[in-house]
């Protein structure tokens, strides 16, 4: 079987130009044509016949297919369910801001951590994503857009808060990010780049040494140990005190924080206490918290809170001088917001 070129980071693909005694220069083309101007078509120029004939017999190029689209009217955010070569299915999300977007990547056919409030947990893991699959939405979705938003394909941000818990694919997800990192290719800002964990502990050690400098983002959602095993299982295995001592450690320059996430469960962990204890743990680190009150599912027994819980539960965080942001729920009328993707469904 042909190996996909979106498999590869721009070393790898130096490496195999090497091995193979073609021209040097043939990275450079390829990493351009296919991640600068995002071609899908074969790339002709600049390229001898005989590195042309070796790649097209070496590679695949082919990309996940995107099988429906569903564009949210309310805030025009444009959920895609991608179909892969196996005819599983994975979901990503484009979200708007000023004219610009941010997209939220699946890093996983499923998950395995089995979080109680969120859809794509209910599903079980499948399987891992390839880095081709995941470099592959980006790709796709940017491509969506040069042909139905023409002039706004500026995808400016990249989470991966999609399906799936990406320190737990860690090698895909980390050949993805050099990828996008390239600056041979789409040649996104180490800063604009955040991995979202549920805290697992094994991928954020490497994290911390192999991908330094893209941003992480911890789902916290309780800071009492039994309430967030409740929440989120593998808190049996990897307790938050045991988490935060790993985040700790991570050097950080001035301008870098952790973004710590919190989802509000009415009569949960919504009350004054739990926002007082959170504001006690995170209290002096370099912190950010977002607030994400609860999105429903089909199914789920949780509640969102009313707005003026969330808005108290905010004023004391701010009394801990913590920046917090409320954030709202972008793409939930066509459930693309967070914790509402499940390609199974
Ligand atoms: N596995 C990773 C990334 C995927 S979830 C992680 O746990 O961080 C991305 C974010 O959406 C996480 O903060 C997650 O806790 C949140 N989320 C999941 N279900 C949700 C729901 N129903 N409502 C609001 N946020 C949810």
């Amino acid at each position: 079987m042909k190996e996909s070129f979106y498999d590869l980071n721009y070393s790898d693909l130096v490496t195999l130009i090497n091995q193979n005694n073609l021209n040097n220069s043939a990275a450079t083309v390829l990493f351009n044509w296919h991640y600068k101007k995002k071609e899908t078509t074969q790339c002709r120029d600049n390229i001898s016949k005989s590195s042309l004939a070796f790649f097209e017999n070496y590679f695949d190029f082919s990309l996940p297919e995107i099988d429906t689209v569903h564009e949210a009217k309310k805030d025009r955010t444009v959920k895609f369910l991608f179909k892969l070569k196996d005819d599983h299915k994975v979901e990503t999300v484009l979200i708007p801001f000023n004219n610009k977007y941010s997209i939220c990547l699946s890093s996983q056919v499923g998950c395995a951590m089995n979080c109680s409030f969120c859809f794509t947990g209910k599903q079980g893991l499948t399987r891992n994503l390839t880095t081709s699959e995941i470099v592959g939405q980006f790709l796709k979705a940017w491509r969506w857009l040069a042909t139905n938003r023409p002039g706004e394909e500026r995808i400016l941000n990249i989470v991966f808060m999609g399906q799936g818990e990406p320190l737990h694919n860690f090698d895909a997800v980390k050949k993805a990010s050099e990828i996008f990192l390239s600056q041979h290719g789409t040649s996104i800002g180490v800063q604009k780049i955040t991995i979202s964990t549920a805290g697992y502990i094994p991928g954020l050690k490497r994290w911390s040494q192999e991908i330094p400098g893209v941003n992480l983002a911890l789902s916290l959602h309780s800071p009492f140990e039994e309430k967030r095993s409740e929440l989120i299982p593998i808190n049996k295995k990897y307790p938050l005190d045991e988490v935060l001592s790993v985040i700790d450690k991570i050097p950080l320059n001035k301008k870098q924080f952790i973004t710590y996430e919190y989802i509000l469960i009415k009569d949960f962990n919504d009350s004054q206490d739990d926002a007082k204890k959170l504001g006690t743990l995170l209290a002096g680190k370099s912190a950010y918290i977002n607030l994400i009150p609860f999105n429903t599912f089909p199914g789920s027994h949780y509640k969102c809170p009313d707005f003026d819980k969330v808005e108290k539960f905010k004023e004391i965080l701010d009394a801990f001088k913590i920046p917090t942001l409320i954030r709202g729920a972008k793409g939930d009328d066509v459930l693309a917001a967070c914790g509402q993707l499940n390609s199974k469904n």
